[in-house]
């Protein structure tokens, strides 16, 4: 592979200046101009030389050109803003033939229809739709070997966070349910242009063979939608919703009545949502 076009691309600023990219809020955009740093983000992601790489929001193409550069063999770039294809579309050429950019809401692309395997996600998220987006994926995870993704910090607490810790919630029992999570490194607003309200971070998942315990994940939605929907109450009172007999279920489950959300562990909200699934069958 050679990288002598991609290294000869103009500096991202200038990017942006001729191609009259000025960062509009509603599309979520904060861009990252330094390819240091989002080389390192691309490193976190792994060997990217087998399959495909799926980015979401390339925006001007920070995080796209250093995807190449650590040896991506074929990166698919989906992005909303129509005013960022000419400027893709020189990374496209720099690449020779590793990059295919598709003009897209994120929100519309089963991207385990597209590329080849392993695929992995790799993106600095439109932060919107971020959350959304992650669900999509942990949804369809078996097709999926790795996502490495940048959110708010506060988000990216919450996924990596264990029963007890401040930020457990119902995207950590999704999360670390269907995959391995790892939380990598934290960037300043001044890292972007133009620099966000908060601080962002930049966590990976890498999707286990199996759920880590066995139980339905609409089923797992739903206890978890109900535990965390009022998460300072006790779950015989909050896990009334789910429309069961809620004391049966506590008992099966052998969990305690008073506990809250916050303090299960995946295992006991897995326990759950298959006694849900046996109660609402029977
Ligand atoms: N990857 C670039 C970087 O790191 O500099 C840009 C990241 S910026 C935080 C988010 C990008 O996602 C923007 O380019 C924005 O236009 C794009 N975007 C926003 N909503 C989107 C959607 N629903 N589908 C695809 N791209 C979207």
């Amino acid at each position: 592979m050679s990288y002598e076009k991609l290294d000869a691309l103009p500096p991202l600023r200038e990017v942006i200046a001729n191609h009259g990219l000025a960062a509009q809020k509603r599309l979520g955009q904060n861009f990252l101009l330094d390819l240091n740093l989002t080389r390192k983000i691309a490193r976190c992601a792994g060997d990217l030389s087998q399959g495909t790489v799926f980015e979401v929001g390339p925006g001007p193409g920070g995080l796209t050109r250093a995807l190449l550069l650590e040896g991506a063999a074929s990166v698919i770039a989906i992005e909303k803003d129509p005013r960022c294809q000419a400027a893709l579309a020189e990374i496209n050429e720099a690449s020779e033939g590793r990059l295919q950019v598709i003009e897209a809401d994120a929100l519309t692309i089963d991207i385990a229809s597209m590329g080849d395997a392993p695929r992995r996600v790799v993106a600095n998220l439109p932060y919107n739709v971020a959350t959304p987006l992650l669900i999509g994926w942990l949804k369809q995870a078996e097709a999926v070997q790795s996502m490495t993704l940048m959110f708010q910090k506060e988000v990216a607490e919450r996924i990596v966070a264990a029963p007890g810790e401040s930020g457990y919630s119902r995207l950590s029992v999704l999360s670390n349910w269907r995959c391995d999570t790892r939380f990598e490194l934290v960037l300043p607003p001044r890292a972007f242009t133009p620099p966000p309200k908060v601080d962002s971070a930049v966590v990976t998942l890498i999707p286990l063979a199996e759920p880590r315990f066995p139980c339905r994940l609409e089923d797992m939605e739903t206890v978890t939608a109900a535990a965390f929907g009022q998460r300072r109450k006790m779950l015989r009172r909050s896990l009334k919703t789910l429309g069961v007999d809620t004391e049966a279920l506590l008992e099966k489950t052998g969990i305690d009545p008073t506990a809250r959300a916050e303090t299960l562990t995946v295992e006991q909200f897995a326990a759950l949502a298959r006694e849900y699934r046996a109660l609402k069958g029977a």
